[in-house]
């Protein structure tokens, strides 16, 4: 008979408040299927006990965790090293615990590019990017370094789209120019790629829409949209109709799980199961 093992592999995810955060399902339901003996827990982890957490985890022997809120750039302090992305993007959503070396990872813009990919290269394309808070910074990044060769940040507040451009504009090879979303925005001719990296749309919110000329979205155009709940926003119904690609919040979500379990069991594991598996919870 096979030796019996009772130790699995710990994973999971610190943040605060966390009961909401349905990544544990996804995650598991890919260690299941691909018979991975791993966990993946959430713990809900204050700021004044992230430091205890995160040595925690390194003392139980866990290969590694997630990140969300409160935590994404306090836990830098506590790192052995960080990916190049996360470096620059200034914020770690996923640890890798390697050799007893705690290594950073930002799985949000890679697991956006990794559902980006699926329908086209981001290389020479032009973006339109609308928000630029932690999930837009991601993103940016991941695309700018991809070698997309202009990004187009619209946001509301100037001051805080101004430091992204900047940003991309020295910390990357894209050109970058910021537009202040005063006033209804046409998407220029020429975009490859228009991203919401936005909180319009979000549950309970789900009637909002983006303050954006519809006749400016043209078929061809690929239209993102980073609101996992509900998947399908008015942003999404809008592209569609007017004969965009488009993709879902829920192929971001689902390829961060996938780059996560990845950096650390080096199994790639299915996408499709994941995404199974969200979309019977927000059925
Ligand atoms: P932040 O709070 O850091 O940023 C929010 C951004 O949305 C800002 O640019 C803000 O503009 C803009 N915004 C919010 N409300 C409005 C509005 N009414 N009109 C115009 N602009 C608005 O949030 P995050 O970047 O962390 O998250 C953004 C969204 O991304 C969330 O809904 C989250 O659920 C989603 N997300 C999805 C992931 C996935 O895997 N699918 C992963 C991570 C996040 P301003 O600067 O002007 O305030």
């Amino acid at each position: 008979p096979a030796e019996l093992n009772f130790l699995s592999v710990l994973t999971g995810c610190f943040a605060s408040p966390v009961a909401e955060n349905p990544s544990i399902a996804m995650v598991e339901a890919a260690y299941r299927h691909h018979g991975i003996d791993a966990r993946y827990i959430n713990c809900d982890v204050s700021p004044a006990n992230l430091r205890d957490a995160v040595h925690g985890a390194l003392a139980m022997g866990w290969i590694g965790f997630n990140l969300s809120i409160p935590h994404k750039v306090a836990v830098l302090e506590w790192l052995d090293e960080l990916a190049p992305s996360a470096t620059i993007i200034g914020a770690v959503n996923c640890v890798v615990i390697r050799d007893g070396r705690l290594i950073g990872e930002n799985t949000d813009g890679q697991g956006f590019l990794t559902s980006l990919k699926t329908v086209v290269d981001p290389a020479g394309g032009n973006v339109v990017l609308f928000g630029a808070g932690g999930a837009a910074r991601a993103i940016a990044v991941e695309l700018a370094l991809a070698g997309a060769s202009s990004i187009r940040v619209v946001n509301r507040d100037p001051k805080r789209g101004g430091d992204l451009v900047r940003l991309i504009q020295d910390k990357t090879p894209a050109e970058s120019e910021l537009v202040v979303w005063d006033q209804t925005y046409r998407v220029p001719e020429g975009t490859t790629v228009v991203v919401n990296a936005t909180s319009i749309g979000l549950f309970p919110d789900v009637d909002a829409r983006l303050n954006l000329d519809l006749d400016s979205l043209r078929p061809g155009m690929i239209v993102a949209d980073v609101i996992p709940n509900p998947p399908r926003t008015n942003l999404i119904r809008d592209a569609e109709a007017r004969g965009c690609t488009t993709l879902d919040g829920l192929g971001m979500l689902v390829n961060q799980g996938v780059v996560g379990i990845r950096h650390w069991t080096g199994v790639a594991v299915d996408p499709t199961v994941m995404r199974r598996r969200l979309e019977e919870l927000f059925a």
